[in-house]
């Protein structure tokens, strides 16, 4: 379906392009281009990282997909499916990203935007909502350190 209709639209279905609409596809949830970049040298695929870059554009370009900026500050990409509305979930420990589907949390979202809308005389376009807490797999750690949590990184990737 996004294939065709990138095809449709004149794009080329590079081999790389497919790949990345792929990964988004199957990583189910939001990833930086860092992450993108080791997901694709997993597969075996050396793509250069302006090409990645380029690549990601063009697809938020045709709303494919999504580009969301968490709190941490980073950009992270996530296929865009249609009726596929929800937000997400952070743990700050580990940065693991749930999505949330609510339709009780939408319910009340709208009443809230009717009334931004009148009060404030502003068209509303969409919403942006973010939850920031600890997952149940980082909670047992948490009880045990002492002081303020300790972010685990990531293990950086090298960029070329
Ligand atoms: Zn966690
Ligand atoms: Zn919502």
């Amino acid at each position: 379906m996004i294939l065709k209709n990138l095809k449709s639209k004149g794009y080329r279905l590079t081999n790389a392009r497919k790949i990345i609409i792929n990964l988004l596809l199957i990583a189910g949830q939001p990833v930086d281009v860092f992450e993108l970049n080791r997901l694709l040298i997993k597969k075996g695929m050396i793509v250069n990282k302006t090409t990645v870059y380029r690549e990601i554009n063009t697809l938020v370009k045709e709303r494919i997909v999504k580009e969301i900026q968490f709190k941490d500050g980073k950009m992270r990409y996530e296929i865009q499916l249609k009726d596929n509305h929800h937000h997400h979930a952070v743990c700050q420990m580990c940065n693991k990203i749930t999505p949330v589907v609510s339709s009780a949390l939408e319910k009340t979202v709208n009443q809230l935007e009717e009334n931004i809308i009148k009060e404030n005389e502003f068209h509303i376009i969409e919403h942006s909502l973010e939850f920031i807490g600890i997952c149940n797999k980082c909670e047992p750690s948490r009880a045990e350190s002492t002081g303020l949590p300790d972010i685990k990184r990531r293990n950086p990737v090298p960029t070329s």
